[in-house]
């Protein structure tokens, strides 16, 4: 049999850090990562045969349940037909139609191939639309690696120490203005002062990439309010929310109405699909309909297609969100008892089936108190949990995620690892 520290020697030699994507490689939590050999419902399976209770999914798609047979079967009819035409599809037209009737600020859409694609593309398209050059982050958001994003961002960058990259020209990065999450105050002074040159000021709705941090009541409105007044465009990443906290996404979940929204995850039902949409008249600017060019060989990939579709279908059953939100109450409040009962400092933050864990005291409503949680604490609880069959994000800078695979069966046992795990710490 081979093991997972076999692969991960090997995997080491000729990847950078033995992975294709950096948070994958524990390297904030220590240790090696499993490889992982299969995966259906809410479960993992590596390649020594270990099961895991999967609370990543596939960092977000997999809000079905791994390997869902609704998904699975377009898939494998979709592939019979071929796997890349380079020109128009049906599938293309009807995923379009299906994200438009969902999340009504989304008039028009483009299909990407990941998020980093989609965010991308979207503040191209906000600089040729607005004429303007400057952007607007938060610190914390990651809206993946185009470099105007890599400035004081979160997830990976974070998780490592570098939230701004080297390879980033200056020139880029001083193009990029950056705030702290949930301070309306700073937004309004940033845009008295540069609101002339702002082309676009993009959000995470609900923070996901330095853990979970939902918005404070009234700040994503007020975020609106002033893109309005001076002339900048709202873009929500909707990357992480979309479909997932809310069947129209965060933005439906806080009624905002942005200007364009990029997704990503879960309308690729795990294929690598990333799309961005919004107002008709921004969207018309885009090729060939306009001059802001934007093209991808692989995009509005068939069997990608079908998979989102397929997933789409699945999240529209009625009650799948509420149910989902339902339990992921249930999950975090288990855990917040398990802490309590332990006399651990701990909180815990949710919106609809996405969830932050925190070793802290405090509500976490900012960077700077994500930031200043208890990592090495949460890095022993993390693996504590794997020990016990439970598989966590690999950094105290991620959010979770439930599925509708998870039912009160997995959610118990988490809980009861939990309680086993706080035991020890
Ligand atoms: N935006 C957000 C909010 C994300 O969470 C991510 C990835 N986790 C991205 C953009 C980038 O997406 P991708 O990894 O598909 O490029």
């Amino acid at each position: 049999m081979t093991t997972n520290h076999e692969l991960f020697a090997r995997a080491r030699q000729l990847l950078p850090g033995g992975v294709n994507s950096p948070v994958r490689a524990f390297t904030s939590v220590g240790g090696e990562p499993f490889f992982t050999a299969r995966a259906d419902g809410a479960y993992l399976w590596d390649v020594e045969g270990n099961r895991y209770i999967d609370y990543v999914g596939s960092w977000g798609p997999m809000i079905a349940g791994h390997n869902h047979p609704a998904v699975r079967e377009a898939v494998e009819r979709a592939v019979r037909d071929g796997l890349s035409f380079g020109t128009p599809c049906a599938a293309e037209v009807t995923m379009a139609e299906t994200i438009v009737s969902l999340v009504p600020s989304v008039e028009m859409v483009r299909m990407v191939n990941s998020g980093t694609e989609a965010t991308m593309s979207a503040i191209r398209l906000a600089r040729g639309a607005t004429g303007r050059s400057k952007i607007v982050k938060f610190e914390g958001c990651y809206h993946g690696h185009g470099d105007s994003f890599l400035v004081k961002a979160g997830s990976g960058a974070l998780t490592f120490g570098v939230p701004t990259s080297p390879g980033v020209p200056k020139a880029a990065a001083d193009l990029t203005l950056t705030l702290p999450y949930n301070d309306i105050d700073a937004a309004r002074a940033l845009f008295a002062e540069h609101g002339d040159d702002i082309a676009a000021l993009i959000i995470e709705p609900v923070a996901g990439n330095m853990n979970c941090i939902p918005p404070k009541d009234g700040y994503l409105q007020a975020l609106r309010e002033l893109c309005t007044k001076h002339g900048a465009l709202l873009i929500f990443d909707e990357v992480m929310t979309g479909f997932r906290v809310a069947l129209g996404g965060a933005q439906a979940h806080y009624g905002i109405t942005p200007d364009l929204t990029c997704f990503g995850k879960i309308i690729g039902g795990g294929m690598p699909v990333g799309a961005y949409g919004g107002r008709r008249d921004l969207m018309a600017q885009v090729a060939p309909a306009g001059p802001i060019y934007q093209a991808g060989t692989l995009s509005g990939n068939p069997v990608a297609m079908a998979a989102g579709l397929a997933m789409l279908e699945l999240i529209q059953a009625p009650g799948f969100h509420d149910d989902l939100a339902a339990r992921t109450v249930r999950l975090t409040d288990g855990i917040l008892g398990a802490a309590r009962e332990a006399g651990i400092p701990f909180s815990v933050n949710r919106v609809g089936a996405m969830f932050g864990l925190f070793f802290t005291s405090e509500t976490v409503e900012s960077y700077a108190q994500a930031t200043a949680a208890d990592v090495a604490r949460f890095n022993r609880f993390f693996h504590g949990m794997l020990e016990r069959g439970v598989y966590l994000a690999p950094s105290a800078f991620e959010a979770g995620f439930l599925s509708s695979a998870h039912g009160d069966a997995e959610i118990d046992a988490t809980v009861t690892a939990a309680r086993a795990v706080f035991a020890t710490l």
